[in-house]
């Protein structure tokens, strides 16, 4: 199994509570993974602060403006 390593950015349009542990804040956007063929692997859901910080060392592409 390998790693995804491109992630995409997406503006969470619904009422979700960020999936970091211990993080109570809404999530603003969700983290979809794909994988090395660019196809969906999974997706979460994050606050601003968690989202960045999973996606760091990640090709990220922004689809959220
Ligand atoms: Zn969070």
């Amino acid at each position: 199994m390998t790693e995804p390593e491109v992630i995409e950015l997406w503006p969470c349009d619904y009422i979700a509570p960020c999936t970091a542990r211990e993080c109570r804040r809404r999530a603003t956007t969700i983290l979809r993974y794909l994988d090395n063929q660019e196809r969906p692997d999974h997706q979460t859901n994050a606050c601003d602060n968690h989202a960045s910080g999973l996606s760091v060392a990640l090709n990220v592409i922004d689809r959220r403006r």
